[in-house]
């Protein structure tokens, strides 16, 4: 099909694209989407999934950013009038605009270049998806669905907004163009509220990132250089919360970042 269109992958749009049969079905399976459904999907791409989506849901708005695939998504329009594309950069998108206050869900095989960016502007969304299923790069795939000893800040902020969960691996063989590395299938479901008790997700994530911004340090150094703590202070908020300081940020569970938040919240402002 591309061929015939005298179109060639771009590499640097993330353009590989899915067609085994089988995995498609079952991204769409591991979505349980209602027939009610609104489902947004970044990156139709030539619409092998779009297609399913359009059949599975009630709704279907595609955000793609290569207008090269306008002849293949237009038809795709055509054939479903509950499909919407919308053209342009999905960062760009206003989220609001699209989904208002409505439940929704996201299946998408990502462009893994921006993936981490998606995530986050989905899940940081005032009326986040109830449900994403995602493509991902095989490596973030492992760090969202990371075990208890090996967190990242990606892991703790999923975690933070929903109940992750790996839903297959993929072997590269089943993208053309096959992709130099491995990919695999998440779900998250969200939450309708955190599950740990914060004083605001801002200094939830302040504290969260300053433990992580320092790679193999230990803790009580990471949260003093982060969050421009005195030894003392930084001393004082990890007695507070009986952290050893010298663990390191990996090996700290949600719970107990949720404690350093409030205890850090706590620390008179000078
Ligand atoms: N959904 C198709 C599939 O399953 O085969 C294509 C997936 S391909 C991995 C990623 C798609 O995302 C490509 O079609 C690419 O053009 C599109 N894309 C890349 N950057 C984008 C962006 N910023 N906003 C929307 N779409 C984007």
């Amino acid at each position: 099909m591309l061929e015939s269109l005298n179109i060639l992958p771009k590499k640097s749009l993330g353009q590989n694209f899915l067609h085994d049969p089988n995995a498609l079905e079952k991204i769409v399976q591991s979505a349980e989407l209602p027939p009610d459904a609104l489902v947004l999907e970044i990156g139709p791409g030539t619409g092998a999934l779009t297609a399913r989506l359009a059949q599975a849901a009630r709704r279907v708005v595609a955000f793609e950013t290569d207008v090269r695939l306008r002849p293949v998504l237009e038809a795709m329009q055509q054939q479903y009038p509950n499909l919407k594309v919308v053209w342009g950069d999905f960062l760009e998108v206003d989220l609001e605009g699209v989904v208002g206050g409505d439940p929704y869900y996201v299946v998408a095989n990502l462009p893994y270049y921006i993936t981490s960016a998606i995530l986050r502007k989905l899940l940081e969304h005032p009326n986040p998806p109830k449900r994403i299923v995602v493509t991902v790069q095989r490596e973030v795939a492992d760090r969202i669905t990371a075990k208890s000893g090996e967190m990242s800040l990606l892991s703790v902020s999923v975690l933070f907004y929903g109940k992750p969960e790996l839903v297959m691996r993929l072997n590269p063989a089943v993208f053309w163009p096959r992709p130099d590395v491995e990919s695999a299938v998440v779900r998250i479901d969200t939450f309708s509220q955190p599950p740990v008790d914060v004083p605001d997700d801002e200094t939830f994530f302040k504290v969260v990132r300053a433990g992580f911004g320092q790679k193999r340090k230990q803790l009580k150094n990471s949260l003093a250089n982060g969050l421009a703590l005195t030894n003392e202070q930084a001393d004082q908020v990890l007695a507070g919360a009986e952290i050893d300081g010298r663990r390191r940020a990996e090996t700290l569970n949600l719970e107990e970042w949720a404690i350093l938040t409030r205890i850090y919240a706590a620390l008179p402002k000078n």
